[in-house]
C-alpha cells in the first residue's frame, strides 16, 4: 500500500426521516441561508417541502439559486457567488443529486475569493476559506455527499474540470433519506448505478501497490450493485434497492475504498472532454469508455483484469489464459451495462468522430493522466476511436 492519510469531516447522516435532524446541522447563529437545487424535482417529490419546513423551524431566513443545470455550468456558480457576496450568506444547503453539489462547492469557495472562481476550478488560485455548506442528496450517483471533488463546466471555452480543496469543499454533513430517491427516474438511476461502479473500477486499476483489504471492499460492493441493479430497475420505488444503491454510492467515493490506493481516473478525464464538447450525461460517456480503456490497457496488468473477472463477474478461469480470463471480465462488464440500459457507443449520442480532435486536446490539457497507465495524445484517441 502507498502512505495515506484519512480524513473525512462530513458528518454522514441516512435513513427515513432523518431531514428531521437539519435544524442541529445548521452552524450556530446561522442566520442567512441559501438553498441550492436544479431544475424543479425537488418540487415535485416533495423534497422541497420537506426541507424548507425544517429551515422555518430553525428560524433562517431562505434565499434560493435554483436551476442548477446537470453538469453545472460556471456561470450558474458566477450567479450563486454573487449572491452569497451580495446578501452575506452564512450557510449553503444543496438540495439534489452530484451537479447541485458540485455547484455548491465551487460557490462555497468561490464567495470568499476575490477572483473569478474558475480560478479555483484550474488550480490557478487555491481557497483560503468557504462558506460552510450541508448537502440533502436525491440522487444516488456521484458520492460528491462525501466527498470534496466538484466538476464544472465552461461552456465558453468547452472545458470540464474536476477540482477540489479539503476541508472547504467538504460538506458539513449530508442527509441520505432512500426514500428521497425514490422519484429518480429510470435513466438516472442507471446513470448512477454506472458511476458510482466507475469510481469503484477507477480505484481498483491503481498503481501496482497490493492491499488486500481494498481489493476486498472494492470487489464486495461492486458484487453488492451488480445484484441489486436489476432488482430495483425492476421496481423503481423498491425502498431496500434503493437503501442500498444509496449507500454503495457514497460508500464508492468517500475515500474508503481508495486508502493506499491513488486509483487511476483517466476514463472520468476523458469523459470530462468528452461532455465538455458535448453535453452528455456523465456516466452515459463512461459506460461507453471505460470498457474500452480496459481493453486498451490490458496488456499493462493482465492479472488485475482477470482478478476483476473471477471475483465481481464470476468468470471461471479453469482451463484459461489470464487473458481470456480478463477478456472475458471486460465482456461480462459490456454487456452487464448493456442489460441494465446503459448506451454502449458514441453513436448512441449521436457523436460522430468529427470533433474527436478538440475532445483530445481538452483532455490534455493538465498533460499525460492515469496512475494505473500513463495516457497520451495516441492513446485518448485510440480509445475514442475504439467507442465510436
Ligand atoms: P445530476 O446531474 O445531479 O442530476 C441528473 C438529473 O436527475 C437532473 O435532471 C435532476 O433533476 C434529476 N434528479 C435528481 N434527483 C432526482 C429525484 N430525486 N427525482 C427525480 N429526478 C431527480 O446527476 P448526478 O449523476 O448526481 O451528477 C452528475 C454530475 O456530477 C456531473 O457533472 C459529473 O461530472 C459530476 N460528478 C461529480 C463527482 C464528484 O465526486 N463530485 C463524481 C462523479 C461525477 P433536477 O435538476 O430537476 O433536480
Ligand atoms: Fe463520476
Amino acid at each position: 500500500m502507498e502512505s495515506f492519510t484519512f480524513y473525512n469531516p462530513t458528518k454522514l447522516i441516512f435513513g427515513k426521516d432523518q431531514i428531521q435532524q437539519l435544524p442541529d446541522q445548521l452552524p450556530q447563529n446561522t442566520k442567512k441561508v441559501l438553498m441550492v437545487y436544479g431544475g424543479g424535482s425537488i418540487k415535485k417529490n416533495g423534497v422541497y417541502d420537506q426541507v424548507m419546513e425544517q429551515l422555518n423551524k430553525a428560524g433562517v431566513e431562505v434565499l434560493e439559486l435554483t436551476g442548477v443545470e446537470p453538469n453545472p455550468k460556471l456561470t450558474t456558480v458566477h450567479e450563486g457567488v454573487k449572491i452569497c457576496k451580495e446578501e452575506n450568506i452564512d450557510f449553503l444547503l444543496a438540495v439534489g443529486g452530484g451537479s447541485v453539489i458540485d455547484a455548491t462547492k465551487t460557490i462555497a469557495t468561490g464567495a470568499k475569493y476575490d477572483g473569478d472562481a474558475w480560478d479555483l476550478v484550474t488550480r490557478q488560485a487555491t481557497p483560503t476559506d468557504a462558506v460552510p455548506f450541508g448537502t440533502v442528496l436525491t440522487l444516488a450517483a456521484t458520492g460528491s455527499e462525501m466527498n470534496a471533488g466538484s466538476v464544472i463546466t465552461n461552456w465558453e471555452t468547452n472545458e470540464k474540470y474536476g477540482w477540489g480543496y479539503p476541508p472547504f469543499t467538504n460538506p458539513n454533513f449530508s442527509i441520505l433519506d432512500p426514500t428521497y430517491t425514490q422519484s429518480v427516474p429510470r435513466d438516472q438511476t442507471i446513470y448512477g448505478m454506472v458511476d458510482m461502479m466507475t469510481h469503484m473500477f477507477e480505484q481498483y486499476f491503481h498503481t501496482p501497490t497490493q492491499s488486500p483489504v481494498q481489493d476486498e471492499m472494492i470487489e464486495g460492493v461492486l458484487r453488492t450493485v451488480i445484484r441489486t441493479a436489476p432488482k430495483l430497475l425492476e421496481d423503481l420505488e423498491s425502498y431496500e434497492h434503493r437503501e442500498t444503491i444509496l449507500y454503495a454510492g457514497t460508500i464508492a467515493l468517500n475515500g474508503m475504498l481508495q486508502m493506499g490506493y491513488r486509483g487511476d481516473w483517466a476514463s472520468h478525464n476523458i469523459e470530462h472532454a468528452v461532455s465538455a464538447v458535448y453535453d452528455i450525461p456523465h456516466a452515459g460517456g463512461l459506460a461507453i469508455l471505460f470498457p474500452n480503456w480496459m481493453k486498451h490497457n490490458l496488456s499493462v496488468n493482465e492479472d488485475r483484469f482477470a482478478q476483476l473477472a473471477t471475483n465481481v463477474f464470476g468468470v471461471d478461469a479453469e482451463g484459461k489464459s489470464t487473458k481470456q480470463v480478463a477478456e472475458e471480465g471486460i465482456q461480462a462488464l459490456r454487456d452487464f451495462w448493456t442489460s441494465i440500459g446503459a448506451p454502449e457507443t458514441l453513436r448512441d449520442y449521436d457523436i460522430s468522430d468529427e470533433k474527436f480532435d478538440t475532445i483530445v486536446d481538452r483532455a490534455m490539457k493538465r498533460g499525460p493522466f492515469g496512475n494505473f497507465n500513463k495516457l497520451h495524445d495516441e492513446d485518448v484517441e485510440k480509445i475514442l476511436e475504439m467507442s465510436k
